[in-house]
C-alpha cells in the first residue's frame, strides 16, 4: 500500500488528529465537498438535486464503530425517519440506502446488529426501495456476509459489497454471483495487511476486471463503484460482450467525486448512482476518501491554509 494512504488511515484513529481536523477553519469547505450535510433535510434535497438530474443515490449516515446501544438505536431512528422522508418526497424509487453494520452495533453484539439492520430493511420494503450494506474493515467481512445470509432469506434485494483489493474476495463474488444478489464491487477504502489483501495497485485491478467478469456472467445485479476511467472504460466493453442490457447493471461513484463523468454516463443512458453520506460524523469517511487520492489531500492542505 502508498505510504502516504497508511499514513492518513493510521491517522483517522488518532483523537490529537482528528480534534485538529475538525477545529481547523478550512474543514468545513472540504467537508462540504464529500458530504451533504448534518439532517435528514439536507440529505433529502441533496439526493432531490441528484435525482432531478437524472441520477440515482444511495444515502449513507455517518457513523462507525458504535459503542452503545443507545448510539446504535438513534442510527436506526435516522434511517427509519429518512426512508419515511423518501417516500413522502416520492424519492423512494430511486434513492436507496447504505448501512454500516458497525453503525448498528456489530461491534457490540451480532444479534443486535441483525435485529437493527432487519428493521431497516422491513421499513425500506415497506417504502419500496432497498438497502445496501457497506463493507468495513477485512476482520468484519466473515460477520457482514453472515449477516447478509439472514437477511436476504426476508429481503432477497438487500445489497452486498465486495473489495476487490481482499484476496478472498474472487471466492466470495462466486458465491454471490447468483439470481436475485445485488452486488457493489468496490476497490476498498481501508488499511489491510498483505495476508489478505493485495498491495499492488496493479492486483487490486486485475481482481475487480475478475471480479466483474464473474458478475456480468452471473444471474445477479453488478454495481460497479469504481472512479477510475481505465476500469469504467474496460467495464464499458465487458457489459457489451456479455450482452447486458443497460438497466440490468449500473455505475455507482461518491458524492462530490467525477460529478461530470456521472452525468456523462447517465446522459448515454446507463444507471448512475451516487453514494451520498450525511451526518455528523464525518471524519473517518473523509480520511478515507483523503487516502485515497494525494489531490484530494492537496486541495484539504491548500483549503486548511486559505482559511488559516
Ligand atoms: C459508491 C461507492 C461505494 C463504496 N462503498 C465502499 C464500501 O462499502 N467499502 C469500502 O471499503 N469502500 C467503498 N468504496 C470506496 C472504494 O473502495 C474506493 O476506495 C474508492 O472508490 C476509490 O477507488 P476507485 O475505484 O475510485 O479508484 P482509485 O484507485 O482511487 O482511483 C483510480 C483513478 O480514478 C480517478 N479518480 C479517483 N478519484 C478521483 C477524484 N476525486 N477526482 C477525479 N478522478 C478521480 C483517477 O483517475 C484515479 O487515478 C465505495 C466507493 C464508491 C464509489
Amino acid at each position: 500500500m502508498n505510504p502516504l494512504r497508511s499514513m492518513i488511515l493510521a491517522a483517522a484513529g488518532n483523537d490529537t488528529v482528528r480534534r485538529l481536523v475538525a477545529t481547523a477553519p478550512g474543514t468545513r469547505a472540504v467537508v462540504d465537498r464529500f458530504v451533504a450535510g448534518e439532517t435528514v433535510a439536507d440529505a433529502v434535497t441533496a439526493v432531490g438535486r441528484l435525482v432531478d438530474d437524472g441520477l440515482f443515490a444511495t444515502l449513507d449516515h455517518l457513523g462507525e464503530h458504535t459503542v452503545d446501544e443507545a448510539q446504535a438505536e438513534h442510527a436506526v431512528r435516522t434511517y427509519l425517519g429518512l426512508l419515511d422522508r423518501l417516500q413522502e418526497e416520492g424519492l423512494s424509487s430511486r434513492v436507496e440506502v447504505s448501512v454500516k453494520l458497525s453503525a448498528v452495533g456489530l461491534k457490540l453484539d451480532e444479534k443486535l446488529a441483525l435485529d437493527n439492520a432487519f428493521r431497516i430493511c422491513a421499513a425500506a420494503g415497506q417504502c419500496g426501495t432497498t438497502v445496501t450494506l457497506d463493507m468495513e474493515e477485512h476482520e468484519t467481512t466473515d460477520a457482514t456476509l453472515r449477516l447478509l445470509g439472514e437477511l436476504r432469506h426476508t429481503w432477497p434485494w438487500v445489497g452486498a459489497v465486495l473489495q476487490s483489493y481482499l484476496r478472498r474476495t474472487e471466492d466470495d463474488v462466486a458465491a454471490l454471483a447468483g439470481p436475485d444478489s445485488r452486488v457493489r464491487l468496490c476497490k476498498g477504502a481501508y488499511a489491510a495487511p498483505a495476508a489478505v489483501a493485495y498491495r499492488r495497485g496493479h492486483d487490486v485491478d486485475l481482481s475487480y476486471l475478475w471480479c466483474a467478469n464473474r458478475l456480468l456472467a452471473g444471474e445477479g445485479y453488478p454495481m460497479f463503484a469504481t472512479h477510475d476511467p481505465r476500469l469504467i472504460r474496460i467495464l464499458g466493453e465487458r457489459v457489451r460482450w456479455y450482452g447486458r442490457k443497460q438497466g440490468s447493471y449500473e455505475y455507482q461513484m461518491l458524492y462530490g467525486v467525477r460529478p461530470a463523468e456521472q452525468r456523462r454516463l447517465a446522459s448515454e443512458g446507463e444507471t448512475v448512482r451516487v453514494y451520498v453520506p450525511f451526518g455528523e460524523q464525518w471524519f473517518g469517511y473523509l480520511m478515507r476518501r483523503l487516502a485515497e487520492r494525494p489531490a484530494n489531500l492537496g486541495f484539504f492542505l491548500r483549503a486548511l491554509a486559505s482559511r488559516s
